[in-house]
C-alpha cells in the first residue's frame, strides 16, 4: 500500500519512518527538491501545490492521500479526492487555514476561545481594540505559523505600526490572554469513528516558536483532561475527521481556551515516538489506512526540546542519558526547526534533570 503525503518536511519524514515497519510505502509531493522526506520516499517536485499535472502524477496508483502541512490549497485536496481517498477530509483544511474561520468554528461548537474580532482595515483595528482592550494580538488570517504574521499591540498607539507591519492583510485581533500555561491535545480518529487521545502536553514557546514540550503535562487534574477530550471529540465529530488532529489551548485556572488547531501530526506530539505506547505518526497512519488505533498511553515522563537555528554536536546530545536525537536533514537557518531531542524517564523529576542537562548543551 502506497500512501501519498502532501508536503515533504520533517513531519512527512517521520510519518514515513513510522510507516515502514507496518509495510507501508510513501510518495511525497513538495515544491522543494531537497525536501527532508525525499530521503525516505519517492519525491515529486511540483511548481506549486496547485499544479494539476504534478498532482495527477502524484495521485496515480496511491491507496490514499494525507498531508503534513495545513496550507495545502483546499482545491488541490478536492482535486485529489476525485482520484484517491483523502484523509483528513479537505473540510478540515478549510476550517484551519484561516484563523478567523477557525475561531468561529470553535465558537459554533461551544469551545471557548480568546475574545476576538475581524480586522480588515486600520479603522476596524481601532474599533476592535476599543472592544477587546489592550494588550491585544494582531494576526494575519492566513499563512501565519511559528509566530510569523503576528504582532502584540500593547497600547492603542502601537496599532498603526502593527497594521503596517502585517502589510494591511486581512487580520484577526485577539485579546491577549494572560494564560497560566499553554497545553495541546493530540487526538486521533479512525475511519470507523473510533477515537483516542494522548495526555495533555505542556508547551513553552519563545518568539512564537515551540521550544519545549513536557508530556504528560504535570499537575493536570482529570477534569482538565476530560474537558480537552470533550472539545477534541466535538471537533473530530463535526469534521467527520480521520487521522491525528492537534488543538492548542491556553490554560487559565481550570479553563481551556482554544487558540488553534492543526489537521495533522504536530510538533507538540514528537515526544510520542519514545514516550507513548504508539507514536502520533503511527497512529495517524493506522487511522488513515483503516487499521485499528494503537494505545495512546504514556511511557513514563517525556520532555522534548526543539533544535532551532543551529544543530549542536550530535555526540554532546547523545551523551545525555535517555536522549533520543532526531535530525531532519535541513540546512541550518535562524529560526528554523532542524531537529528535536526527547528524553524519557520514569519520574517527572528525573526527566526534568535530564532535560536541564540537555538544555545546557543546546
Ligand atoms: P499562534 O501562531 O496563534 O499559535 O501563536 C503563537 C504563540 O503566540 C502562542 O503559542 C502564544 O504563546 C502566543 N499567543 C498567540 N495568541 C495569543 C493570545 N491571544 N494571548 C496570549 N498569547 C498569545
Amino acid at each position: 500500500m502506497t500512501i501519498g503525503i502532501l508536503g515533504g518536511g520533517q513531519l512527512g519524514r517521520m510519518l514515513a519512518l513510522a510507516g515502514y515497519p507496518l509495510g507501508l510505502r510513501f510518495r511525497v509531493l513538495d515544491t522543494y527538491d531537497a525536501a527532508p522526506a525525499g530521503e525516505l520516499a519517492d519525491l515529486i517536485v511540483a511548481e506549486s501545490f496547485a499544479e494539476r499535472e504534478a498532482l495527477s502524477r502524484f495521485a496515480a496508483g496511491l491507496a490514499l492521500v494525507t498531508y503534513e502541512f495545513e496550507n495545502v490549497p483546499v482545491d488541490a485536496a478536492r482535486f485529489l479526492a476525485d482520484r484517491a481517498p483523502v484523509y483528513p477530509p479537505p473540510a478540515a483544511l478549510a476550517a484551519s487555514q484561516d484563523r478567523l474561520t477557525e475561531k468561529s468554528f470553535f465558537r459554533q461548537l461551544d469551545i471557548p476561545t480568546p475574545h476576538y474580532a475581524a480586522v480588515a482595515s486600520q479603522a476596524a483595528l481601532g474599533a476592535a481594540l476599543a472592544e477587546l482592550g489592550t494588550p491585544a494580538v494582531l494576526k494575519t488570517r492566513r499563512l501565519g505559523y511559528d509566530g510569523k504574521g503576528q504582532r502584540i499591540i500593547r497600547h492603542v498607539s502601537d496599532a498603526p505600526a502593527a497594521w503596517e507591519a502585517l502589510q494591511s492583510q486581512d487580520c484577526i485581533a485577539e485579546a491577549f490572554v494572560p494564560f497560566d500555561r499553554e497545553v495541546s491535545l493530540l487526538a486521533v480518529r479512525g475511519r470507523t469513528g473510533d477515537t483516542a487521545f494522548y495526555p495533555l502536553v505542556e508547551n513553552t514557546h519563545h518568539d512564537g516558536i515551540l521550544r519545549r514540550s513536557v508530556a504528560p503535562a504535570l499537575a493536570t487534574p482529570p477534569a482538565l483532561q476530560a474537558q480537552a477530550e470533550d472539545y477534541g471529540q466535538r471537533v473530530l465529530a463535526a469534521l467527520d475527521y480521520v487521522g491525528v488532529l492537534a488543538i492548542e489551548f491556553f490554560q487559565q485556572g481550570d479553563r481551556l481556551l482554544a487558540n488553534e488547531m492543526a489537521p495533522r501530526v504536530h510538533n507538540s506530539g514528537h515526544w510520542t515516538i519514545e514516550g507513548a505506547e504508539t507514536s502520533q505518526f503511527e497512529n495517524h497512519l493506522r487511522a488513515v489506512a483503516g487499521l485499528p488505533l494503537g494505545s495512546t498511553a504514556p511511557r513514563g515522563q517525556s520532555v522534548m526540546l526543539n533544535l532551532i537555528g543551529t544543530i549542536p554536536e550530535r555526540a554532546a546530545l547523545l551523551a545525555v542519558p535517555n536522549a533520543h536525537v532526531h535530525l531532519y536533514a535541513k540546512e541550518p537557518r535562524p529560526g528554523r526547526k532542524l531537529g528535536h531531542v526527547t528524553v524519557r524517564s520514569d519520574t517527572a523529576d528525573s526527566a526534568r534533570a535530564l532535560a536541564d542537562s540537555l538544555q545546557a548543551r543546546l
